[in-house]
């Protein structure tokens, strides 16, 4: 038996308290990473997961989404997934329906909810389509000087996408991917991340958070970790994997993290932004890292009074 364990970047705390409540009812790690992460995908105020999610350069929502899983390093997830507002439900039935297949992208993946019997639903709340209006006048107004545009559309893209992308900034306070990984009392450990993805991107843009060692990666013999932020970068270092590689090479929980995060901010990078990153051990140890001062991630054990904020450590 272990002490069971759950932890989740800023923003989790949306969906501990019931992960935790499974938890300590029994449940396994994959059915309280799933619970965590659907209750922040359908948290309206949360801007970069799920439902009211920011959407990419055509206006649409496309959510990434995945899980692995400790013992059998199984991992499912799906990208680029429009009108579903639980993406991290389909990577679960990825794994447990399609286990030749590891990732689904787009219509793919669409086709494969549509099937599993998920329900669809309209993801962008008024206060979406208003930011995303807002975001494209400013952009249109430094193109060409003009304050006149009042719809999203294809000719709207073509004239603003990239320099959308260029000009996106993450909005004050905690952004990005929510990731949670979690040990359970049978000493299973899942590690999960769910998120809309950068606002304004390309459509058919898959970050990190779909990708295998890059926004996510679990192995019970040494941790788990995942990664918030600039999922170029991540992907580029396999960020997850090098941090659990550090676990495997002895480093403590926050100098495997601060290790990844620091060769991260070595590559060269116009659209260089934050990234994050925190990580569990087998053993119940846990540590994040940060290039920002006041970042925090979420921890819950039976000695915890519910959620607890830990500061990551900086770069
Ligand atoms: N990691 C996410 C991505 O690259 C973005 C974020 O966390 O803000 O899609």
């Amino acid at each position: 038996m272990s002490t069971p364990i759950i932890i989740g970047s800023e923003r989790s705390e949306a969906g501990l308290p019931r992960a935790w409540e499974l938890l300590s009812q029994g449940a396994s790690a994959l059915d309280a990473v799933e619970a965590a992460l659907r209750d922040c995908e359908d948290n309206v105020n949360d801007h970069y997961v799920g439902t009211a999610g920011l959407p990419n350069a055509r206006g649409e929502i496309e959510l990434d989404a995945s899980l692995m899983v400790g013992s059998s390093r199984a991992f499912a997830a799906v990208g680029a997934v429009k009108n579903y507002p639980h993406p991290i439900s389909i990577a679960r039935r990825v794994l447990e329906v399609l286990p030749q297949h590891c990732l689904l992208v787009g219509e793919g993946a669409e086709l494969f909810a549509q099937e599993q019997g998920f329900e669809t639903a309209d993801l962008m709340t008024e206060e979406t389509w208003e930011m995303f209006r807002e975001q494209l006048k400013v952009s249109r107004d430094s193109v060409e000087g003009e304050n006149t545009l009042s719809a999203p559309g294809d000719d709207i893209y073509r004239v603003t996408a990239l320099e959308l992308v260029r000009r996106f900034r993450p909005h004050d306070g905690p952004w990005g991917t929510i990731n949670v990984i979690a040990l359970d009392e049978h000493g299973e450990m899942v590690s999960g991340v769910s998120t809309s993805g950068y606002p304004w991107k390309y459509p058919g843009r898959i970050g990190d958070s779909a990708i295998v060692g890059a926004g996510n990666y679990c192995d019970l013999r040494f941790g788990a970790a995942a990664c918030t932020g600039r999922g170029e970068l991540a992907m580029r270092v396999t960020g997850a994997r090098m941090v659990v590689d550090g676990l495997a090479r002895g480093l403590e929980p926050d100098d495997a993290c601060r290790t990844m995060l620091r060769e991260a901010g070595d590559l060269p990078d116009p659209f260089r932004a934050e990234l994050r990153t925190l990580c569990l051990t087998p053993d119940g140890r846990h540590g994040g890292a940060s290039g920002q001062p006041g970042s925090t991630y979420n921890l819950i054990t039976p000695d915890t009074d519910g959620v607890q904020a830990i500061a990551r450590v900086q770069l």
